[in-house]
C-alpha cells in the first residue's frame, strides 16, 4: 500500500480516538500566531501612517487616507477573526488578504520620499513577522511608538524630509531590502518549522512504531490488517523466537537488540516485498500478506523456519537460534485483526509445544481445543471459590503385609457445564496461569485434615501422598505453607509424603532442592512420581535422599508380556533396592501385572486392579475389603 494512503488512515484512527495531533495543535497555534502579527502589523501600521499624514504629509488627499484605513480594517478584521468560529480553511485566506495589504504601507513612503526613520521601522516590523518571533514583534512595535514621539517631538520643516523626493536610488535599495529581508525570514521560517513538524510527527508516530527497531508495532499491524480484511483475504503469521526471555536473560540488553535486528532484517529479506511486518512483543514479529491464488507467498513463508533458525553470527558473539510460527488465515479464521491476532496465537501457542522450528496453521480443532483452555483458566478462580473442587483418595497397598499402606491424593473438578474435568486437563492450565499455588496450598489443606480426622479412627493410621507441582515449590514460602498445613490439621509430618516430578529437582540455583530438604528434616517423606519419565530420574538420585519411587503405568502395562517392561521394572525395582528405596508401582489393573510384580519383590502397588481413586467414605470401607 502506498504510504501516504496509509499514513492517511493511521492520521485519521488518531483522530478517532479524540486523539489531537501536536504537531496539529503546533501549526494551528503559529498559523494563528501569524494571523495576530499580519493583523498587528496592519493595524498598527495603518495607525502610524494616519498620523503621518496629519502630522508631516503637506496637502493630504482622500486617497491618502483611504489606504491607512483599508490597512486598519483588514488588520482589526484578521485579529477579530482569530476569535471566531469560521472554518480554519476559510481563515487562512482571509488572513493572506493582509499580504496584499502590507505593500501599501511601502507605496506611501516610496510615493512621498523615503524618511529613512519610518522605513527602517517599517522593516523591523516586517521582519519580526517573517521571522515569526514573538519578542521582536513587540520590540518593534514598542519602536515605532517611540519613533513617532521623537518625530513629533524633533519634527522641523528642514528635518523631516531627510532624504530627497527625487532619491530613487535609495527609494529602490530599501525595496530591495526589504524584499530580501521578508524572503530571508520567510525562508528561515519555513526551514524551522519543517523541522519542528518533522519532529512532532516522529514523537507522534512512536504511538505507532517500535522505537528499538524502527518498524511497524502492533498497534499499527493491528489496524493495517483492520484496513486491509474488508477486501482482501490476509494471511497473518506470528513469528517468535523461541526462549526469548532466557535470551534476553544471558545475552543482556544489547546483545539481544543486535540479535533482534538481524532477525527483523531475514524477515524482511524474504518477505517485506509482499508483506506488512511488524514487531510483536518480546521476541514475536508479525506479518500480513494478501492471499493468492499462486500462493507462492505461502511456499515463501514456509522457507521461514529455515530462514531464521540456526547460527546467528554477530560481531562480538554467536547465537543458535529456533523458532515457532503460528499462521491464520481471514477466510476461514476470522474477519478482524483481535480475532486473527488471537487464532495465530493458538497455532504459535501449539508450534512451541511441537518443538523447535514448527509452523503450524490454525484448524478448526486446534481452535476448538484453544477456547476450552482458556475457558478452562476462567472457570478455575469461580471454580474454586464456587467450592467445585474435591479430593478423591486412591488406596496404596504394602504387598508384603497385605494391607493398605496409604492413599493417594487426587483432586477432581465438578463444572456444572462440563461435568468431571480430569486433573490432567486443569492442573496443566492452573500451572500455565499460576492458579495452581492457591490450588495446591488448599489440596494440601483439605488432604491433611481429611485423613487426619480418618486416621485418628485407625490402629494403623495411613500415610497421605500428595502430588505438590514445581510452581508450588518455586513459591518463597513453600515450607512454611506445607508446615503450616499439618500444624493447622494436627497431621504428623511422618505420615505425609509429597509426590514431585523431576522437574521440581532441576532449578539451577537448588534453591528447590533445599527447601526439600528443609521438608525432610522435619520428617516429611519425599516421592518422586513418574519415574524414569524424564531425562534425569538417576540424578534426582543423587541429589536428594528420597523415600519412594513411584513407577509409572506405562512401565507396568502387560509386564508379565512385555520383555522391555520387565527389563525397566526389574532394573528399577533392584537400584530402588540398592538405593534403600521404597518402589511403588502404579497402574496395577491386572492380575498378572500384580503377580508378575510380587515375583519380582515389589513392595507397593496402586491401581485400578485393587482400587479406584474413591471419596474419602469409601476409603474405610477399602480397608476391610482390598484384594491381599
Ligand atoms: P499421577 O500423579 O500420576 O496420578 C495417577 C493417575 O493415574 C490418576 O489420574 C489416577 O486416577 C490414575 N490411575 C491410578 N490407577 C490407575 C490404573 O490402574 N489405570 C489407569 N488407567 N489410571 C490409573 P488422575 O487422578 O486423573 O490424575 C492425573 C494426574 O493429575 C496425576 O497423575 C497428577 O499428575 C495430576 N494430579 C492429580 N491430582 C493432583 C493434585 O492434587 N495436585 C497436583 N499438583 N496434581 C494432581
Ligand atoms: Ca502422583
Amino acid at each position: 500500500m502506498k504510504s501516504k494512503q496509509w499514513r492517511r488512515h493511521i492520521n485519521m484512527h488518531r483522530m478517532n480516538q479524540g486523539y489531537e495531533m501536536a504537531s496539529d495543535k503546533l501549526r494551528n497555534d503559529s498559523f494563528h500566531l501569524a494571523g495576530l502579527v499580519l493583523g498587528s502589523v496592519n493595524v498598527i501600521g495603518g495607525a502610524l501612517l494616519t498620523l503621518y499624514i496629519l502630522i508631516l504629509k503637506a496637502d493630504p488627499g482622500w486617497i491618502d487616507y483611504l489606504i491607512p484605513f483599508v490597512m486598519q480594517i483588514v488588520g482589526y478584521g484578521t485579529v477579530w477573526l482569530r476569535r471566531t468560529d469560521v472554518k480554519d480553511e476559510m481563515k487562512v485566506r482571509l488572513y493572506s488578504l493582509n499580504y496584499v495589504i502590507i505593500p501599501l504601507h511601502l507605496y506611501t513612503f516610496l510615493n512621498d520620499g523615503a524618511d529613512p526613520f519610518w522605513a527602517l521601522t517599517f522593516l523591523y516590523v516586517t521582519l519580526a513577522f517573517a521571522l515569526q518571533n514573538r519578542m521582536l514583534v513587540l520590540t518593534s512595535v514598542v519602536a515605532s511608538f517611540v519613533g513617532l514621539i521623537l518625530i513629533m517631538v524633533l519634527s522641523s520643516a528642514e528635518t523631516i524630509a531627510v532624504v530627497d523626493r527625487e532619491d530613487h536610488l535609495l527609494r529602490l535599495i530599501l525595496f530591495a531590502i526589504f524584499v530580501a529581508y521578508v524572503a530571508w525570514g520567510l525562508k528561515v521560517g519555513k526551514e524551522k518549522e519543517t523541522l519542528l513538524y518533522d519532529y512532532m510527527n516522529r514523537a507522534e508516530n512512536t504511538a505507532y512504531e517500535d522505537p528499538q527497531l524502527a518498524m511497524p508495532n502492533q498497534l499499527d499491524f493491528n489496524l493495517y490488517v483492520d484496513y486491509q480484511l474488508p477486501e482482501t483475504e490476509l494471511i497473518v503469521a506470528k513469528i517468535e523466537m523461541n526462549e526469548y526471555e532466557a535470551i534476553y536473560n544471558v545475552l543482556g540488553h544489547r546483545k539481544c537488540e543486535a540479535l533482534l535486528h538481524v532477525f527483523k532484517q531475514r524477515i524482511i529479506e524474504l518477505l517485506a516485498d509482499v508483506a506488512h511486518v511488524a514487531k510483536g512483543e518480546g521476541g514475536q514479529f508479525l506479518v500480513a500478506f494478501k492471499a493468492d491464488e499462486s500462493n507462492q507467498e505461502e511456499q515463501r513463508l514456509a522457507t521461514l523456519p529455515e530462514t531464521l533458525s540456526g547460527m546467528y553470527v554477530l560481531e562480538s558473539f554467536d547465537y543458535m537460534l529456533s523458532v515457532s510460527i503460528g499462521v491464520t488465515k481471514s477466510e476461514s479464521d476470522g474477519r478482524h485483526s483481535d480475532e486473527l491476532m488471537r487464532n495465530a496465537q493458538f497455532a504459535l501457542n501449539h508450534a512451541r509445544t511441537l518443538g523447535m522450528n514448527q509452523l503450524i496453521y490454525c484448524t478448526p480443532e486446534l481452535k476448538r481445543s484453544s477456547l476450552k483452555t482458556i475457558r478452562l483458566s476462567d472457570g478455575l478462580h469461580r471454580a474454586y471459590l464456587d467450592d467445585e473442587f474435591h479430593l478423591v483418595y486412591q488406596p496404596q497397598l504394602n504387598l508384603r503385609s497385605g494391607q493398605m499402606s496409604g492413599v493417594e491424593a487426587l483432586v477432581r473438578w465438578e463444572h456444572p457445564e462440563l461435568g468431571s474435568v480430569p486433573p490432567g486437563v486443569f492442573i496443566e492450565v492452573a500451572e500455565k496461569n499460576g492458579f495452581i499455588v492457591k490450588l495446591g496450598t488448599w489440596i494440601l489443606r483439605k488432604a491433611c485434615a481429611e485423613i487426619q480426622t480418618l486416621n485418628s479412627s485407625l490402629a494403623n493410621p495411613l500415610r497421605l501422598a500428595v502430588n505438590v507441582s514445581v510452581i508450588q515449590v518455586e513459591q518463597p514460602d513453600f515450607v512454611e505453607t506445607v508446615l503450616a498445613a499439618l500444624e493447622e490439621t494436627g497431621m504428623s509430618a511422618e505420615l505425609l509424603e509429597i509426590e514431585l516430578t523431576e522437574r521440581a529437582f532441576l532449578n539451577h540455583d537448588e534453591a528447590n532442592l533445599m527447601k526439600i530438604q528443609k521438608l525432610q528434616s522435619h520428617g516429611i517423606q519425599v516421592a518422586i512420581d513418574d519415574f524414569g519419565t524424564g531425562y534425569s530420574s538417576f540424578d534426582v538420585l543423587k541429589k536428594v535422599r528420597v523415600d519412594t519411587i513411584k513407577v509409572p503405568r506405562e512401565f507396568v502395562d502387560y509386564v508379565d508380556e512385555n520383555v522391555d517392561n520387565q527389563h525397566i521394572l526389574e532394573t528399577i525395582l533392584s537400584m530402588a533396592n540398592r538405593f534403600g528405596v521404597t518402589c511403588l508401582a502404579e497402574g496395577i489393573e491386572r492380575k498378572e501385572e500384580n503377580d508378575f510384580l510380587v515375583r519380582q519383590g515389589g513392595e507397593e502397588v496402586q491401581g485400578y486392579y485393587y482400587a479406584r481413586p474413591v471419596a474419602l467414605e469409601d476409603v474405610q470401607r477399602q480397608l476391610f475389603t482390598l484384594k491381599s
